[in-house]
This record gives C-alpha cells, sequence and structure tokens, in this order.
C-alpha cells in the first residue's frame, strides 16, 4: 500500500476562482497565471478547472510547450519572454506572446527570423526594481519594437509590489500607477498591469484589457490575514491530507520528536501523521500550526520530521489510528483549513506552500 498522503486538485473550485478573477474585473480579459507548474498544481489537472480562461500566462518554455500538448491553442504570455535568441525559433512555432524586459531581448527579436510576426508585451519597471525597461527609456524602447518587422503589435505591461498592502504607509500601488501613466501616455497597445491582489483591492484603477491572476485562482489570498478566502469568496483548489499512522499516549514530562522540541506538561495523546518537510509541509511549523483531523481542528506538535509530524489528539478521543489528517484545503464533513492560515503559522506564504508540494506526493483531481 502506498504511504496515504496525497494532493487533491479541485477542479471546481478552480473553474469558481476563475470567475470570481472575472467578476473583479468584468471588462478586463483573464490569464490564468500557471508558472510553476501551476503554483504546484500540475498544469494539465490545473487546465481542467481553467480552461475558460482567455489566456495563460507562465515563464518556462517546457511549461508553454504542455498547454499546446492539451490542445489550448489560444494566447499564451511568457511573462519573463525569451532567455536565449533560440526561444524566439519556438515562439513563432507554438505562437507564444512574450514580455520584452530588456535590451538584449529587442537585439535577439531583430535577428529573428520568422513568418509570422510576434506579439510582444513591453514591460515598464514602475518602481518595483526587478524586470522592465525604466521609465526613462521605456519610450526608446517601444520605438525599436515598433520599427521592427519581427514584431507586430506591442502591449503594455507592469507588476507592482505592494497590491496587496500599503507601501510606507500610503497608498500601495500609487507611486508605480503614476510613473506607468507617465511612462505610457499616448502609447497605442493593450495593457496588463493588475495582479491577484491588485483585481481583489484595486480593479478600478487596474483592470484594463488583460488581468493577471495567480494566487487567487488557486484559493489563495494575496493579502491575508487583512482579507481571508471567505471575505474574496474563494474556494481552495488544493488538498493535502494524510493519515495517521501512529499513536502515543505521553505523561507529563514526557517529549515529542526530534530535539525533544516539545514537553508535555500534563497526560496527553497524539497522533503520528504520514507527512513531513520531505512531502512540502514546511519544517518551520512550529507547535501549534492548525492541522484538521477528521474534519476537526487541531494542532501540531514539536518539530516537523522529514516523513512525520505529531498532532495534538487529547481533545478528540474518537479520533485516533487511521484518521484523516486534512493538512490544508478541504476536510471531511465539509471543514475546511487555509492554506493561509497555515502559511502564516509557518511563516511563510501560501504560494511557496502551494509550490513546495513534493513529487513524491501523487496529485489527483478531485
Ligand atoms: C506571478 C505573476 C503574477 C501573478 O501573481 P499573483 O500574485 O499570484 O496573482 C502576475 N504577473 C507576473 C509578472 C507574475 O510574475
Amino acid at each position: 500500500m502506498p504511504r496515504p498522503i496525497e494532493a487533491l486538485v479541485h477542479t471546481d473550485a478552480l473553474a469558481h476562482n476563475l470567475a470570481r478573477a472575472r467578476a473583479q474585473a468584468p471588462n478586463a480579459r483573464v490569464w490564468a497565471v500557471v508558472k510553476a507548474n501551476a503554483y504546484g498544481h500540475g498544469i494539465e489537472r490545473a487546465f481542467e478547472g481553467l480552461r475558460a480562461a482567455d489566456g495563460f500566462a507562465l515563464l518556462d518554455l517546457a511549461e508553454a510547450e504542455r498547454l499546446r500538448a492539451l490542445d489550448w491553442r489560444g494566447p499564451i504570455l511568457l511573462l519573463e519572454g525569451v532567455f536565449e535568441p533560440r526561444d524566439l525559433e519556438l515562439c513563432s512555432r507554438l505562437k507564444l506572446w512574450h514580455a520584452v524586459h530588456c535590451e538584449q531581448q529587442i537585439d535577439w527579436l531583430a535577428m529573428h527570423k520568422t513568418h509570422e510576426p510576434h506579439r510582444v508585451f513591453l514591460k515598464l519597471n514602475s518602481g518595483m526594481n526587478r524586470l522592465g525597461f525604466p521609465p526613462a527609456a521605456f519610450r526608446a524602447a517601444y520605438a525599436r519594437l515598433d520599427a521592427l518587422p519581427q514584431v507586430d503589435e506591442i502591449g503594455l505591461m507592469t507588476h507592482f509590489s505592494d497590491a496587496d498592502s500599503l507601501r510606507q504607509g500610503h497608498d500601495g500601488i500609487a507611486h508605480q500607477l503614476a510613473a506607468y501613466d507617465t511612462a505610457t501616455d499616448g502609447l497605442a497597445g493593450e495593457r496588463t498591469i493588475a495582479n491577484s491582489a491588485a483585481t481583489l483591492r484595486h480593479a478600478g484603477r487596474t483592470a484594463h484589457d488583460w488581468v493577471r491572476a495567480g494566487i487567487m485562482v488557486y484559493g489563495g489570498v494575496p493579502d491575508f490575514p487583512e482579507h481571508d478566502a471567505a471575505h474574496w469568496d474563494l474556494r481552495p483548489a488544493m488538498t493535502l491530507r494524510s493519515k495517521i499512522i501512529g499513536v502515543q499516549q505521553l505523561q507529563a514530562g514526557d517529549t515529542v520528536g526530534y530535539g525533544s522540541a516539545f514537553t508535555a506538561e500534563q497526560p496527553m495523546r497524539i497522533g503520528i501523521v504520514a507527512c513531513g518537510y520531505a512531502d512540502g509541509y514546511p519544517r518551520h511549523a512550529p507547535t501549534g500550526t492548525p492541522v484538521l483531523v477528521d474534519g476537526r481542528r487541531s494542532r501540531t506538535i514539536g518539530r516537523v520530521s522529514m516523513d512525520m509530524l505529531a498532532v495534538d489528539l487529547t481533545d478528540l478521543p474518537a479520533s485516533g489510528w487511521g484518521s484523516e489528517v486534512t493538512l490544508w484545503g478541504e476536510g471531511p464533513h465539509g471543514a475546511r483549513l487555509p492554506i493561509d492560515e497555515v502559511a502564516q503559522a509557518a511563516g511563510t506564504i501560501g504560494y511557496e506552500l502551494m509550490c513546495a508540494v513534493a513529487p513524491r506526493v501523487p496529485i489527483r483531481s478531485a
């Protein structure tokens, strides 16, 4: 028998969350962002739930090939553009749209031989200082692209650093929006500036032409804990679940796991779950990280080890060996444990937990 751990991908939840992105931005088209193997859900499985998207955005050319292999004929956008000149051949062949964020990518395009001109999105560095042309160089880059026979339509793109919160105590997007408006004023082209956080919190100011919905389609909340999944009406697209494969009775003074990091203060009963950091569960999740046992809330105890972790069964007398443990997502009897809560307890974000589910965990659609 295989280890009882598995990840479920909820196709209906993906479709629901995608519809939520549409409802937030009714006048825009929606890129479903499926980079990082669809945030750990698997491109092929995620595609089942996201077919209604207007396009798919990702980074990896191999992932773009996988989408075309699923017979997706619509738009695919490479969010970081190409990494070397010969990537452009694949763009021509698979009709990939690609971001252009640096001079090198324009040089490569200028030398590229193609029958079909490419559709590109010119990326502005509006203040995040990751990728993109600085405002002072943006119009010159646009003019260079515009003059190339290899380029057909030019879209305009930027990315926010603080759409999920305030920035230094002020509106999170105002300074970047101002830089973007100035740099792109009067330039023709479709625009895409909103990620999930901007789509949820600032749709009125950012949801033009195309929004790029990533974490929200997977049911993760970009501005947790200010808002939670119920507030935004998002459903978990992933459940990570396993079972209790051992039970221990503790006396006061007994310790649990490596480093004896947990000491029982009174008699307790604990369950040992077949899930550890080699499955992608965060090793830094401290004692007290929430879990569901048979759909009831409990907490982890002691250090997470490679293949196992411990949970408190003291107040769950009906649970024991063989009980179902929900690490995040949908539990039995309609119980739910948002990934954002687990992430917060472990000092990280839902994004990281989804992406980190290990290859040894079998994933199936549910
Ligand atoms: C990952 C990414 C997104 C999606 O961000 P979410 O916060 O997951 O919605 C959008 N745009 C770019 C450029 C990205 O890299």
